[in-house]
Order: C-alpha cells, then structure tokens, then sequence
C-alpha cells in the first residue's frame, strides 16, 4: 500500500485533518501544529487528538509529519532566535507524544556567515536538549535546496548533523524531491544515483519520508520553488519512480505542491493510478 498524502491546514483542528485526508484519498498528511509563521503554539486538544489517533488506525494511515514552522532558525547567529526555536521544538515535540510514532520534519536553517560547521553544531545541541531518549516521534531533517547559508544542500551537511548529535537514535531524514533537484542532485535523471549517494553519506535506512514537489526551476537552481506534479521540471514519471522505487515505496509521500485540497486529491489520484500501472507492468 502506497501511503500518499499532502500537507493540509491545520484550521479546525487534528481531527478535521483527518477527515480532510480521507476526503480527497490520501492515506497519510503532513500539517503545522503551530502557526507556521507565528511563534504562538496552539493548546493541545486531546480529546480532538485522541479521535484523531482512532482515525488514522481504523484507516489505516501510514505515519503522518508534523512540519516545524518556517521562521524556525535553530543555526541563527541570534541566540534569542535559537532560543525561540529551541522553545517551539519543545512545545511542538510535547504536543506531539498524543500522536505517538509519527514524524516530526523541521529545516535544519541557515547559518547566516557563521559557515556549516557552527551551524551544524547549534542544530545538534538544540536537538540534544529538546529531543528525549524515550520519545514516540522521530525528528527528521529536511534535505534544502541549498538557497543562500541555508544548512542541508548537501548530504554531507545533514550527515554531520547526525554525527555531532548525541540523541541520533531519534533522528532521520526527510528528502524532498524539488529541493534535492535544486541543490544539483538529478532525482529526475539519475534516482538509483541520487539514493546510492544519499546510502554513502547518510544511510537509506535514516530516510523516513517523502515531500514530493515537481520544481520551478532546472536542475543545481538553489532556488526551491515547487511545482504541481507534472508542471515542473521533474516530470510526473520522475515522481512515479521516485513512490514505486523498491528503496522508496513504503515511506510516506507528502505533496507540498502550489494547490487547494481538491488539487492534491487529484494529484493523488492521478499519482495512485500511475504507481498501479507501473507495478503491476514491471
Ligand atoms: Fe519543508
Ligand atoms: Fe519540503
Ligand atoms: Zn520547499
């Protein structure tokens, strides 16, 4: 079973969530679980978050992600910015234990001059002082397009990360496949390339989800603007290898792409029966 979703708003709560993902065939979804350009964290609801949980197991979800909010910098050269983003982590992992063995995916950010290495280092001593060893979530790093400082647009970078940071038992790796094409790895052209690179430097067995974006922009853009599945530079069939590939196809796969909820159901759609044919052709 494919799990195939898309990243939802959280307006109305976890629940509705669910209900929406239902809704236009999706079997897992990603969401905020905070303003994602505001500071302010929500209560948590756990009445609204056990129905939920009841949800995704009757139906048979796959793991769903939380995405941390964008203005989160824990590599900033500002330490009340680090501070804030060490402070939304907490909050958002604390939130997090009502939905246990799901994702948590947060950008690593930009380290603004101080070069990777002081920014790799701030990324994994926030994750050692917010990440507990007995936690039900694990933390993913996003790979990045490279855009700017920005930490993550390259393998290496993410694998440093993981090499300083003492709690990585709990941590894995979110690839998205509009950032890698931007950062100069060819998912289109070369994905057996791309996932034996990504096996040396990091492990695919720390790869625990999927975004999958068609891009704006060519191949090595350092850009990241994504594209709706087959209006970008990727392709449909690329993404269609990317959900079918043996490496790749029991992971969760989340479209992040330029559309309503209507539009990713019928990406998903067009995408389940594309995957299908592919299959059962092969
Ligand atoms: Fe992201
Ligand atoms: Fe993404
Ligand atoms: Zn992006």
């Amino acid at each position: 079973m494919t799990y195939l979703g898309a990243h939802l708003s959280s307006a109305g709560g976890f629940y509705r969530m669910g209900k929406t993902a239902l809704h236009i065939g999706a079997n897992t979804f990603q969401c905020f679980v905070r303003n994602p350009r505001g500071a302010r964290a929500k209560a948590a609801d756990p009445a609204d978050l056990g129905k939920l949980r009841e949800l995704l197991e009757k139906n048979a979800f796959g793991p769903i992600v939380a995405h941390a909010p964008y203005i989160m910098n824990p590599c900033s050269r500002d330490e009340g910015i680090r501070a804030l983003a060490e402070r939304m982590m907490g909050e958002d992992l604390a939130l997090m234990e009502h939905l246990p063995g799901n994702y948590y995916n947060f950008h690593p950010g930009s380290h603004v001059g101080q070069g990777v290495e002081a920014g790799c280092r701030f990324i994994a001593g926030m994750l050692d002082r917010v990440v507990r060893p007995d936690q039900a979530t694990t933390v993913l790093l996003e790979t990045m397009a490279g855009k700017g400082s920005e930490i993550g647009g390259r393998f290496e970078e993410l694998r440093m990360i993981l090499d300083m940071a003492a709690c990585r038992e709990k941590l894995g790796v979110c690839l998205d496949t509009c950032h890698v094409s931007d950062a100069g790895y060819d998912i289109a052209g070369d994905l057996d390339g791309v996932l034996a690179e990504f096996d040396r430097v990091i492990g695919l067995s720390r790869l625990k989800a999927v975004h999958i974006n068609d891009s704006m922009n060519p191949l090595g853009a350092k850009k990241d603007r994504h594209a709706r599945i087959g209006e970008g530079t990727l392709g449909t069939e690329a993404i269609v290898r990317c959900i079918t590939h043996p490496a790749l196809r029991d992971l969760p796969f989340l479209l992040e792409t330029p559309t309503d909820d209507a539009g990713h159901g019928e990406e998903i759609a067009l995408l389940r029966r594309m995957a299908d044919f592919k299959v059962s052709f092969r």
